[in-house]
């Protein structure tokens, strides 16, 4: 792609374009592992540059511009599909749908909503569940697919026993043509662009039937072979049994599904294992209106056909866990996919077909449609043969996709769709004389080629190789049973300094996208190398030799906010936030790599005197109230020790001094440690200075034992994840004895109030409407959601709202490490946030967590929201009638000293810091080198030649001359830091500590750009 393209983009996209390289790399593929004797026939697939557009307008000037200029254009959407529709074989520019997510209406009479094409699934049915509809059905990728990438690649899901295949429930599709018009295509014109995968037009938004949103039932049932699978669904249809939706799995999946490891939470399974029966089980979802009509007539359809029904707890595990099909791919790592479309009539033939023809454990899941596209009934059959695509024995596994294939032609079926893959196919897949039509309306829209080139319709190398591959597949067959499978998690070995178990997950990661658009890191900036999913790939490249780290990469890892959220979503029960942990222990505590540049005065901030803020230790206990002080103060004697954390101690007072008057006044036994306290160390965990962690853990551990109390409260949400989570398990590697209980505030005052020995007394405050904040630390970490919620509801004159993103969905506020690396990001975030809040009318957002308090205090500022942030302990003690202080301009003003020093600590503010003290900096070079450079300023040219030489130079100068420029430069900083007295006085010992620590991974950025300005100086250009 020349310049004059890269600037149209620019120019039209702004900072939605991307050209870096290892984004487009991320932008080149789907959810399938080609295997390596394929991919040469696809060949290249990295785009040249990847958009985001976000309205039609812009669409349409990108089409406009990519005809005039011949430059293949490939839509994505999530990107969940597998039959390579996304992939860019023409490299050009792949149209990323992200940003075009919106709902656009809900017709409540005619029951329809129509919305932006690049919309999730859950999303949309969230929005329909507020006005009591949802939709008619949905894929099993409902987590994580689109509704126009649905409609693009085709298919049938959740509902269609019902609805049948999702184009039959769409009634218009509005899109932009090849020729840069707009159309609105309905009725049988659809078909020109259902299953068509943009080749024939980019779809902007659509228009689908929706349902009531009723009760819906669910039952499993159970028999042992596929024929009587077929006859059961036979019968049901046959006595016209009122069924939502019907899909069932074969005894290998319900082996493999038993064998599959459990969501874990800090090395603990959270979920129960429900063993399944080795049996064909079939979920039957229905209305519960319809149950007693099904319940009269199921059980003589079951007795019939050797069926029975299941145990209630395993039809509500199954359909609570049905869009994570993907969890047996960790037994893999990888999974060879085969989905076909069968008869009913056939389906105890085909599966028996395979069962005898493939001597692979073939997993499958089928999905009955009543009114197929003949108007018969057809199974749709997801197959996975459980592989290793790291191996070259995954080639012949792959190949018996093919061997699936053709059992299902012999008996009637097709294959499931047509993309990249399986052109040569389309016939069958969409119908003789529906192709004919797509081939012809193409043909005169698109003479160019540029829609998606490549997919379901013409010829390629890839089409022939199939097609070879299909003739020889009773030779090849033999290849792929032969093959060894070994089915199980097998993470027995690092690779490429990559601990064994991320290797491991990095290849069982699906690519199903479910983690994606509910990552913060993902939505504060949107582009794939954020997402868990992205930075997944991003492993696998890198142990494969492709990419490597740089201090980009180093950053990726480092920015995730350890919100958790992704855990919970993932479809294979990823533990991807430990991951993320383990690969900060490597980078930077192991191989020394930079960490966040404000970390590193935390750190010397903390080494000195206990806190991150760079307080005094002397001034820790400051707020402690001197009335409480003989009861509870530092000394007294309890059971319990509070734990007020940095923030709080030296920012927040008001949450600290709320928080004991509190627990005074419900009664409980509490003691302070006072001065000795020191940070908890999460962000030390978090910045991978682990040394320090570790070091700061054990002092925080003795003050508590030498307190005497065995338990520990805290108000802050990280001080209790620590307290609670990572203590204990650090703790246990490093042999320390550790019987510490903690305790969050809100479980103890809620305790009290739900025993009666505490109760808000009424109150004159003025009736308010809040919400509540779950932060990530004290929720999804520490488990604690109904404690501060009942503290709430137990306060007079207050009105609870719910955020629509609450407990474990609750989203992350950005995190202060968001604001530590990239401030606009992080107002991105928080803003995310706050628009949830705002949405629900509240008037105040009441939160725990200092971090998240500072975060969403300078969001709403920053964004000018109309929302007050309120610590929950500042706001219950006003109810009590205590007063405290406004914590807002201590957080604003502590806030712009921090900002100010993350602007300093870039490349580009040491080199505007270093601008500012030439003189000096010349003045100091060793050797006499800075009389020579002046001197050489004067011969004309002499710099010039030298200039090369700087980035060598520099990093062996610099060292040498810091000591000396150090006075001036402190100077410096406090010219452009308006900081406190106590940190001011603190510099000259921290700043040098800071720079030696900095500077050697840092120099390599500066130098670019202090050269110029340096030679203009010597040259007098400037003073
Ligand atoms: C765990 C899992 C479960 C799945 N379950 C099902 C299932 O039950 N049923 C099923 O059918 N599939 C299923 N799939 C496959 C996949 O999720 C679906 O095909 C899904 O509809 C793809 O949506 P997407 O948003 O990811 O689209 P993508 O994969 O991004 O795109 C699909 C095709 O549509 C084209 N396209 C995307 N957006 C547009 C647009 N706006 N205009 C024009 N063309 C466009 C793309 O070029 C591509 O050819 C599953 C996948 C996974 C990983
Ligand atoms: S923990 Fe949160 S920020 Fe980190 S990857 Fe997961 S979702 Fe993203
Ligand atoms: S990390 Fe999990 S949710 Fe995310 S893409 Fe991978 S398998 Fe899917």
């Amino acid at each position: 792609m020349d310049g004059t393209h890269k600037e149209f983009l620019e120019k039209r996209f702004g900072n939605r374009v991307n050209f870096n390289e290892m984004e487009r790399v991320l932008y080149s593929h789907d959810i399938a592992a080609i295997p390596s004797l394929i991919s040469p026939l696809i060949g290249k697939t990295v785009p040249d540059a990847v958009v985001q557009p976000q309205n039609e307008e812009e669409l349409v000037d990108l089409v406009n511009w990519a005809r005039q200029n011949n430059i293949a254009l490939t839509p994505r959407a999530k990107a969940s599909s597998g039959y390579g529709g996304v992939l860019p074989v023409k490299q050009g520019v792949v149209v990323d749908f992200f940003r075009m997510n919106h709902i656009l209406s809900i017709d409540k009479q005619n029951q329809t909503v129509t919305c932006q094409a690049g919309i999730v699934w859950e999303k949309v049915d969230a929005a329909l569940a507020k006005e009591g509809f949802t939709v008619n059905l949905y894929p099993s990728s409902y987590p994580g697919s689109t509704v126009g990438g649905w409609l693009a690649q085709g298919g049938a899901g959740f509902g269609s026993y019902q609805y049948g295949w999702f184009r039959e429930n769409v009634v218009s599709a509005r899109v932009v043509l090849p020729d840069g018009s707009v159309r609105v295509f309905s009725g049988p014109d659809l078909d020109l662009i259902a299953d068509a995968e943009g080749t024939t037009g980019f779809i902007i938004d659509l228009t689908m039937k929706v349902q009531l949103d009723e009760k819906l039932e669910v039952i499993a049932i159970g028999c042992p072979e596929a024929d009587a699978m077929q006859r059961i669904v036979e019968d049901i249809i046959n006595v016209d049994l009122p069924l939502w939706s019907l899909v069932f799995i074969n005894p290998r999946m319900a082996e493999m599904k038993n064998r599959s490891p459990l969501m874990e939470h800090n090395g603990h399974p959270i979920e129960e294992r429900v063993l399944l029966p080795a049996a064909y089980i079939a979920t039957l979802a229905f209305w519960k209106k319809d149950k007693s009509q099904i319940m009269q007539k199921l059980p003589e359809i079951l007795h019939r056909c050797q069926g029975e029904i299941l145990s209630e707890r395993i039809a509500e595990h199954e359909w609570k866990n049905r869009f994570k099909i993907m969890v047996v791919k960790r037994l893999g790592p990888s999974l060879v996919p085969a989905e076909v479309v069968i008869p009913l009539s056939k389906l105890g033939r085909f599966m028996a077909e395979v069962e005898n023809k493939i001597q692979q454990p073939v997993v499958k899941e089928g999905t009955v449609i009543r009114r197929g596209k003949d108007g018969k009934p057809e199974v749709v059959i997801l197959g996975f043969i459980p592989a290793d695509q790291r191996k070259f024995s995954y080639n012949f596994v792959f190949a018996l996709s093919l061997s699936i294939m053709k059992i299902a032609e012999r008996n009637g079926g097709r294959a499931y769709s047509t993309g990249l893959y399986f052109k040569s196919k389309a016939a069958k897949v969409l119908g003789k004389d529906r192709l004919a039509r797509l081939k012809s309306f193409k043909h005169q829209i698109d003479d160019k080629g540029i829609f998606n080139p490549g997919k379901v319709i013409g010829y390629s190398v890839m089409d022939s190789a199939m097609n070879i591959g299909s003739a020889m597949e009773p030779l090849i067959r033999p290849f792929g049973n032969y093959v060894i499978t070994h089915i199980g998690e097998r993470k027995s070995y690092p690779l490429s300094d990559i601990p064994a178990d991320v290797v491991w997950y990095a290849y069982s990661c699906s690519q199903c996208g479910y983690c994606v658009e509910e990552c913060d890191q993902f939505y504060g900036r949107g582009w794939e190398s954020q997402s868990p999913r992205g930075k997944w790939y991003w492993l696998r490249e890198y142990l494969e030799g492709r990419a490597k780290w740089d201090q980009a990469q180093v950053d990726t890892f480092l920015v995730c906010t350890t919100c958790e959220l992704c855990n919970l979503r993932c479809s294979a029960a990823l533990p991807i936030e430990p991951s993320w942990m383990k690969l900060r222990g490597k980078l930077i505590d192991q191989e020394k790599r930079m960490t966040f540049p404000p970390f590193e005065m935390m750190a010397e901030a903390l080494r000195n005197e206990g806190n991150i803020w760079a307080g005094y230790r002397k001034n820790r206990s400051a707020w402690f109230p001197e009335d409480l002080k003989e009861k509870h103060g530092p000394g007294q004697k309890a059971p319990a020790v509070y734990f007020a954390g940095c923030t709080a101690s030296y920012v927040e007072h008001d949450i600290a001094i709320a928080t004991v008057r509190l627990l005074d006044k419900a009664g409980v036994d509490f003691t302070y440690a006072g001065n000795p306290e020191n940070c908890c160390g999460t962000p030390m965990l978090v910045a991978g200075k682990w040394e320090l962690f570790t070091d700061i853990m054990k002092k925080n551990i003795a003050v508590v034992k030498h307190t005497g109390a065995d338990t520990v409260i805290s108000s802050c949400p990280a001080c209790d994840m620590m307290w609670r989570v990572v203590y204990p398990e650090w703790a246990k590697k490093l042999g320390i004895e550790y019987d510490i209980k903690a305790r969050h505030y809100s479980e103890v005052v809620a305790e009290k109030i739900k025993s009666g020995e505490f109760v808000f007394p009424a109150n004159n405050m003025k009736p308010v409407k809040v919400t509540w904040h779950d932060s990530c630390h004290i929720g999804r970490a520490s488990g604690v959601y109904e404690p501060p919620r009942d503290m709430i509801k137990a306060i007079p004159n207050v009105e609870f709202v719910e955020m629509e993103h609450n407990r474990e969905k609750g989203h992350c506020c950005g995190s202060v490490l968001t604001l530590i690396k990239d401030p606009p990001i992080a107002a991105e975030i928080g803003k995310t946030r706050l628009d949830d809040a705002i949405e629900n009318g509240a008037q105040k957002v009441l939160a725990l967590c200092p971090c998240c308090q500072v975060q969403l205090r300078v969001t709403a500022k920053k964004k000018n929201m109309p929302l007050e942030i309120v610590d929950l302990a500042h706001f219950a003690g006003n109810a009590l009638g205590y007063e405290f202080p406004d914590p807002n301009p201590d957080v604003h003003s502590q806030w712009g000293v921090f900002d100010a020093f993350i602007s300093l600590m870039t490349p580009q503010g040491f080199a505007n810091l270093m601008g500012t003290m030439w003189p000096q900096l010349i003045d100091a070079m060793p050797f006499g080198m800075g009389p020579m450079m002046r001197a050489m300023g004067k011969i004309p040219g002499a710099l010039t030649l030298m200039k090369p030489m700087f980035p060598v130079l520099f990093p062996i100068l610099l060292p040498m001359m810091m000591p000396k420029v150090m006075p001036v430069m402190l100077k410096r900083v406090a010219e452009q830091i308006a900081m406190p007295d106590y940190m001011l006085e603190q510099m000259p010992e921290l700043m040098p500590k800071v720079m030696d620590n900095l500077m050697p991974h840092m120099i390599g950025d500066v130098v670019p750009l202090v050269t110029q300005p340096m030679i203009d100086y010597l040259r007098g250009k400037t003073k």
